[in-house]
């Protein structure tokens, strides 16, 4: 297993659809195996193909030891909304309050090709909700009124050097634990 670099907001691949998964192959196995070690590595609790450059309609979330592999996800029942302050591997120390639906439920493929079904409220729902959109080149920016985005986007050219190429290196064990944790999708 290796760990990836993540794509930091500004690469164009965060913004680009993704493709369905068609077959279920090896290197298909790899790249869902690699996925976890990143998230992990960088304290995530969810991660999408597009975060490590990739194209493939493919995510995998790790919510407090709940771990699934979603291929080809599409949300099928939405309920409710709630507020949530959502952070994201790809736009690093910065974090807004959006709202998303309360409850999903979503249907998908597993790493094997075998259909799943998944319900998700509070943390997992919104992971969920996070992990598709970026499937469909959408950021949880984009959930922010203009004002919040602009100071958002203002803030992000300053966190943005730190990243030089647009690439986030992290090293196993050296992510620092903090409060965000459970905000990092
Ligand atoms: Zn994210």
């Amino acid at each position: 297993m290796s760990i990836l670099p993540i794509r930091v907001l500004g690469d164009p691949v965060l913004r680009e659809e993704t493709k369905p998964v068609e077959s279920f192959t090896p290197e298909l196995r790899q790249l869902i195996d690699d996925m976890f070690e990143t998230m992990n590595a960088a304290h995530g609790v969810g991660l999408a193909a597009p975060q490590v450059g990739r194209s493939e309609r493919l995510t995998v979330l790790d919510v407090h030891g709940e771990r699934h592999v979603l291929v080809n996800p599409e949300i099928v029942e939405r309920e409710g909304t709630l507020r949530w302050e959502e952070g994201c591997l790809s736009i690093p120390e910065l974090y807004g309050e959006i709202t998303r639906s309360a409850r999903v439920v979503v249907e998908a493929l597993d790493g094997a090709g075998k259909p799943v079904r998944v319900e998700g409220t509070e943390l997992l729902g919104v992971c969920l909700q996070h992990e598709i959109d970026h499937l469909h080149g959408k950021l949880f920016i984009d959930h922010l009124s203009f004002l919040k985005r602009q100071k958002l986007l203002a803030e992000w050219e300053t966190e943005k050097p730190h990243y030089p190429g647009l690439i986030r290196i992290v090293v196993a064990g050296t992510a620092e634990d903090d409060a965000h944790d459970d905000e990092k999708l």
